[in-house]
């Protein structure tokens, strides 16, 4: 079985594309079927910080270690904590010798989309199907119509995979907590005491069972997110995110009584409100191989983003599924051999970020959080 298989990957994130990049780098043909219209069709979101031994890893392995620090923000990695009365209860400023710098969503997926020729990404085909035959060879079902056959389909398709049924029964879980998303636009021109408040990095604030969650992205811009721990329609039927005006009132309302500084945060939102109900599979989520398919990132291991792991393993899975497929003369093997080390190597931080999200907002209140960090910080001066 020395023939290279065809390779179809359904979505065009950190990790598929992680994948994509390393597999054409190797000189190994795929496509990429993505069901955005195009590479800026929907802001990618906040800010991720790439660790040292898997999205850093998987960038220098895909060639892109110097595109990688063309975009890195290593001046942005501090962290405080604050009380709802806007008392410092933490700061750690000093971030030289810190190695895990932030990068924005969009500036990653351009890197690894630039690096690859145009016409490997197919925007704008949504996976309806796929359709499995028992010699393990697929046909994809998009509006547009079929595309294949196919010897192997990679679902990178997040949280929500439509190719996840194939090999597992399992649907993400709602952890307890949701997110109201919301942003400020030209922090340091037009708000300068909230640039002074975040500082360099992100901060928390948590009191009475809630938390807000500000992180300074590229260009001067800060993506924060209320946190509360409720019943999962209770976001929907409370908050209508389309209304920013209604919106934002009623996040005033929720944090009535924190101090004005705080609050400041919310007063400055922009229009771009959006709500986030966090889930996760189960830790050691796994499944049984089958021929012709597999899975990386959010659809192998969905987990909540409170360890920031999420990305880091996605690109690292897109590495490791190329390295063995490279490697291996026998690519079904190499799924295999990918397949067995992957699930072994998530479970660590899944089972942090499991742990993370129940204890977020625990009735200690912020003394808990202020614990992990002093944690974190006493680890990084050891
Ligand atoms: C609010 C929030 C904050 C987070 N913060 C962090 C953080 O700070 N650090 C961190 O490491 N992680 C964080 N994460 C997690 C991180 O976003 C994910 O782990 C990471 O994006 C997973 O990458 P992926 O490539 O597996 O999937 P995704 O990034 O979800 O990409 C999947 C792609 O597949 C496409 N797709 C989906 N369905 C189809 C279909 N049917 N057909 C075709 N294409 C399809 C999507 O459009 C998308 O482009 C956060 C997550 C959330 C929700």
């Amino acid at each position: 079985m020395t023939q290279q298989p065809r390779i179809a990957i359904i979505g065009a994130g950190p990790g598929g594309l992680t994948l994509a990049r390393t597999l054409h780098l190797a000189g190994m043909a795929v496509t990429v079927f993505e069901r955005e219209a195009h590479a800026l069709a929907r802001p990618q979101g906040g800010t991720l910080d790439l660790h040292v031994e898997s999205g850093q890893l998987a960038l220098t392995r895909a060639g892109l270690g110097e595109a990688f620090l063309r975009i890195a923000r290593y001046e942005d990695q501090g962290s405080r904590l604050y009380d709802k009365h806007g008392t410092l209860l933490f700061a750690d400023d000093d971030v030289t010798g810190i190695d895990r710098p932030e990068v924005d969503r969009t500036a990653l997926r351009t890197i690894l989309l630039e690096s690859l020729p145009a016409q490997l990404v197919r925007w704008n085909h949504e996976l309806r199907e796929m359709r499995l035959g028992e010699d393990g060879t697929s046909e994809l079902v998009f509006a547009q119509g079929t595309a294949g056959p196919f010897d192997l389909v990679v679902g990178a398709d997040g949280a929500w995979s439509r190719i996840r049924p194939l090999v597992s029964p399992y649907l993400p879980q709602y952890s307890g907590i949701t997110f109201i998303e919301f942003g400020i636009d030209e922090v340091d021109h037009r708000h300068p005491a909230i640039a002074a408040l975040v500082g360099r990095g992100k901060i928390g604030v948590e009191a009475d069972g809630k938390g807000l969650i500000v992180q300074r992205n590229g260009n001067g811009h800060l993506r924060g997110y209320a946190v509360f721990r409720v019943p999962v329609a209770w976001a929907e039927q409370n908050f209508d995110v389309a209304s920013p005006v209604a919106a934002r009132a009623r996040l005033l309302a929720e944090f009535d009584g924190w101090a004005p500084e705080i609050l400041a945060l919310i007063h400055a939102s922009n229009e771009q409100m959006a709500v986030r109900s966090i889930h996760a599979l189960p830790v050691g989520h796994q499944w049984v191989h089958r021929r012709g398919v597999t899975l990386l990132g959010d659809a192998a291991h969905l987990m909540s983003p409170f360890g920031g792991e999420g990305v880091n393993a996605a690109m690292l899975d897109g590495s490791e599924l190329a390295r063995q497929l490279v490697a291996c003369a026998n690519w079904d093997e190499a799924v295999r051999r990918y397949e067995a080390e992957m699930f072994v190597r998530v479970v660590a931080p899944a089972r942090d970020a499991a742990e993370a999200v129940a204890t977020e907002l625990s009735h200690v209140g912020p003394a808990l959080t202020l614990q992990h960090l002093m944690e974190h910080a006493r680890q990084h001066a050891a």
